[in-house]
């Protein structure tokens, strides 16, 4: 074994929380090691969020200049150049990898390049990229080690090679057709990307709504969003064999309500949840507690079951958010320098980046159902928002949940265009514990989506008399 060097903080895994905690450890004079197997900076610029969101937006290209005329600008048939398309979300991971590398040396957080794996609870072995062991030691570990694309055990999947997000943002060929397996948010984005480039289409879900997390209201409007678009569908699919190869030729048998049948594409998108990262890494040996998931299991303050080692991000079983993550290193800077911050009760919005997309903050109305609480609801179609008219992009709804007994805001969804945008002005409202009428009464900009809030919150029913 290589003789150990003493650090002051092993980080391990480049996600968001750990690289941000690194370089802000560096920066206050400790000596910190960060070990990292492939992506610098982890996976929302290499693999995850913006590369998907940079292909989103070269398939929001193809569609505006496909439907071009409506709006005044008439053109001949589009092509689609996939290679270019990969160009550009390249040349954008390559940017932000080149800002990452600069942080780090601006910081002085030192970034080792290879496998780590705990050999006692604050010893870390790396095994080398280049070649070669280093083995580290340090007062205090965070591990913010991610997930991986969850593989299901069916039988002749893994043969099959299916694509996962990571090789579907770097295909440079259009495939014929698609078959994504797994309508959450990871399956639909790239289905809508994919289906607006060229590609026919199909999803399979073993569950009876998209988007499984959603109220059933969204949850069928993105269904009938994505089936306009020419989207096929099939809800309550179970999977019971797949075979053929992704790329070539696939075929899958499964099995709905009205029985079994073959569905027959050109390539195959597993998108079906994902997994810890967290196996054969020395965890478990030297005392670190997972979950029944095979999550790291962490206490309010993100502390595993060995002192001085901390977890981070997805591992930790935090929301799968880059923004959760990022939290997550907010809540340990913070209680490092003696706060007493904690992961309890902290709002956590979402986007599903989808044309239109989808934003929510707080809880839904089977969250609310499910918790015993009681609320007062309130629904508007997109459409009536006058900003929708003037793009030409009327497809959507808003939902709010306000408290029964008190004029709290619980909870917001909303599909349609500037969702995350219109979210953040709730989310706003909620932390600062505004009741709803302040949303209701405000003056709000015209033309905007945001406007929308007011008519929307005009539409909560009034408080039952006691
Ligand atoms: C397709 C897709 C799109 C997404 N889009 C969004 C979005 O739009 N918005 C959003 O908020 N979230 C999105 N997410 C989720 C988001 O990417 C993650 O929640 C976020 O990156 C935070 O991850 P993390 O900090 O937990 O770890 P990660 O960023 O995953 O980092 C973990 C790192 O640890 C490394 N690692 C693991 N094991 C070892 C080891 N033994 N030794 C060395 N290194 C190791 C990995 O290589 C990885 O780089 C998306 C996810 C996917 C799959």
């Amino acid at each position: 074994m290589a003789d150990a060097e003493k650090v002051d903080a092993l980080v391990l895994g480049s996600g968001e929380g750990g690289k941000y905690l690194a370089w802000h450890l560096a920066r206050s004079g400790q000596r910190v090691v960060v070990v990292e197997r492939r992506w610098i900076g982890g996976s929302c610029p290499n693999i995850n969020c913006l590369p998907s969101k940079n292909e989103i937006w070269s398939a929001k290209v193809a569609d505006l200049v496909r439907h071009a005329g409506q709006f005044g600008t008439p053109t001949e048939a589009i092509a689609i150049d996939m290679a270019k398309v990969r160009q550009r979300k390249r040349a954008m991971v390559d940017g932000l990898i080149a800002m990452h590398l600069e942080n780090y040396k601006a910081s002085g957080a030192e970034l080792v390049m290879g496998s780590g794996r705990l050999l006692a609870p604050r010893t870390i072995e790396v095994r080398l990229n280049e070649g070669g062991m280093r083995v580290f030691t340090a007062s205090r570990v965070f591990l913010n080690i991610g997930t991986s694309p969850t593989m299901p055990d069916i039988p002749g999947l893994a043969a099959a090679e299916p694509l996962t997000h990571i090789e579907a943002l770097d295909l440079d060929r259009l495939p014929a057709h698609l078959i994504v397996l797994g309508g959450g948010y990871v399956g639909l984005e790239l289905a809508q990307a994919y289906r607006r480039f060229g590609s026919r289409v199909t999803v399979l879900d073993h569950g009876t709504r998209l988007a499984r997390r959603e109220d059933a209201d969204i949850a069928e409007l993105i269904r009938q969003i994505l089936d306009k678009e020419g989207i096929e569908i099939l809800l309550g699919a179970e999977t019971l064999s797949v075979d053929g190869r992704s790329g070539d030729e696939i075929r899958l048998r499964i099995r709905t309500s009205a029985g079994e049948t073959l569905v027959a594409g050109s390539d195959l998108l597993v998108a079906a949840g994902r997994s810890p990262n967290t196996s054969g890494i020395g965890l478990e040996t030297i005392g670190i507690n997972l979950d029944p998931r095979g999550y790291i299991a962490v206490n309010e303050r993100l502390e595993t079951s060995v002192s001085n080692v901390w977890a981070i991000g997805e591992c930790a079983g935090s929301p799968q958010f880059t923004h959760a993550s990022l939290d997550d290193f907010r809540i340990i800077r913070d209680n490092l320098a003696g706060g007493k911050r904690s992961t309890r009760d902290r709002l956590v919005p979402y986007c599903m980046f989808t044309d239109p997309p989808l934003a929510r903050v707080g809880m839904n109305e089977d969250e609310a159902r499910h918790s015993g609480i009681a609320v007062r609801v309130a629904t508007m179609p997109a459409a009536a928002i006058l900003r929708t008219r003037t793009i030409d992009e009327r497809d959507g709804m808003l939902k709010a949940l306000v408290a029964a007994g008190d004029d709290r805001i619980l909870g917001f969804a909303m599909v349609g265009a500037e969702a995350g945008e219109v979210m953040a002005a709730v989310q706003t409202a909620m932390l600062a514990g505004l009741p709803y009428g302040v949303l209701r009464d405000a003056v709000l900009a015209h033309p905007t989506m945001a406007e929308g809030l007011g008519a929307l919150f005009g539409k909560v029913p009034a408080r039952e008399k006691a």
